[in-house]
């Protein structure tokens, strides 16, 4: 399972993750990746026909949106441009989930952290 480690420990990636409440954000933030990971490879399973592929589909978005407003909430940023630019959550077009920044051009990592070229 990822965690939001993982995306910590990219270069050039910051959060804001001294205040006491900081571990518990942590938690849940693992859990909503872990959540997320699961829907997006549940949809995946070509068993799957209308409309149970719709409500996991639905279910994903809003687990994308959670896990991105966690990441807000513990202010995890890019620094790989000036200034620094928030990080969401996104499932790109092959359905695989990532993180990609506000940055123009957005700087983009796959689950394990590692830079998407
Ligand atoms: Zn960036």
């Amino acid at each position: 399972m990822s965690t939001i480690r993982n995306l910590l420990n990219a270069s050039q990636v910051s959060a804001d993750l001294k205040t006491k409440a900081a571990n518990r954000l942590i938690t849940i933030t693992d859990q909503a990746i872990g959540v997320a990971e699961d829907l997006a490879l549940s949809q995946g399973v070509q068993e799957l026909t209308l409309p149970p592929r719709v409500g996991i589909g639905i279910a994903l978005q809003s687990a994308v949106q959670s896990v991105s407003a966690l990441l807000s909430a513990a202010s995890v940023s890019c620094n790989r441009a000036a200034p620094p630019a928030d990080i969401e959550m996104k499932v790109d077009a092959s359905g695989r989930l990532i993180y990609r920044c506000y940055h123009s051009p957005a700087h983009e990592w796959d689950l394990t952290g590692s830079p998407l070229p």
